[in-house]
């Protein structure tokens, strides 16, 4: 968080966005998706310091920027329960996770098939103990599926279905929408607000200002200083293995 970010954060809502939380497991295809337990309580106490509190997105949508931050987390992984339920208590800060409604216990199977190593997705359970405490849920489709290229009606299926299932499994209301894989198109955006989601949230990079449609809020991915460069070494290193593969 440096002093680019916290100019920024005078102009809107910064909601971050983390999707894994604890130590990469081994061969891991994208390390840089997990920030350790240790990593997310200095960002939280970061926040903290700077005065940032936590607030929903539906409250990020009427506030006075300058002190508010909105926490969210992608897939619903379990090991956000172990290695975050801790900080953010410790830090009086509340977060929402994106479930995939017809995965709740199961796994990461959008990435397992493209040879990530699988995540387990909390239960039904879990999601309780993390209402409980005091934090959100909303959806992340029903399958995760890219609905960018979905034809309309599964689109609309895996939009509506999702906030169904949740608001029936957990007897609450569903008001937050995210697009897997960060892929969305300005109809899938007009079914997101037709379902009645008050916001979605995608991958764009930035601060959310009052003048944002509510449908297409950015956000940003908190990683260290440290975490960026291995990450850009990362990056390098597989293009150059894939080019050696190609000759
Ligand atoms: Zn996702």
């Amino acid at each position: 968080m440096g002093a680019a970010q916290r100019r920024a954060a005078r102009r809107g809502v910064p909601i971050y966005c983390w999707h894994s939380l604890g130590p990469p497991p081994d061969g891991a295809r994208d390390p840089f998706l997990y920030v350790s337990g240790a990593e997310f309580d200095r960002q939280l106490g970061l926040l903290n310091e700077r005065g940032f509190r936590s607030v929903t997105l539906s409250e990020s949508r009427s506030f006075v920027p300058g002190n508010a931050a909105v926490l969210t987390f992608d897939d619903g992984c379990r090991n956000v329960m172990r290695h975050g339920m801790k900080p953010l208590a410790k830090h009086g800060m509340t977060a929402i996770q994106f479930i995939v409604a017809g995965l709740i216990g199961g796994k990461n199977d959008w990435d397992v098939k493209h040879g990530e190593t699988p995540e387990q997705l909390m239960d039904e359970a879990e999601i309780r103990d993390w209402l409980a405490a005091g934090h959100e849920i909303g959806s992340h489709t029903v399958t995760h599926r890219n609905l960018a290229n979905r034809a309309e009606a599964e689109a609309r299926e895996q939009i509506f279905s999702s906030k169904k299932m949740l608001e029936d499994t957990f007897q609450l209301p569903v008001r937050h929408f995210c697009y897997p894989h960060g892929r969305w198109t300005p109809r899938v955006a007009e079914l997101v607000a037709e379902a009645g989601y008050e916001t979605a949230c995608t991958t764009k990079f930035g601060v959310s200002t009052p003048g944002d449609t509510p449908h297409r809020l950015p956000r940003i991915f908190p990683l260290s200083t440290s975490e960026l460069a291995g990450k850009a070494a990362h990056r390098l290193a597989r293009r150059l293995t894939s080019l050696r593969n190609v000759r």
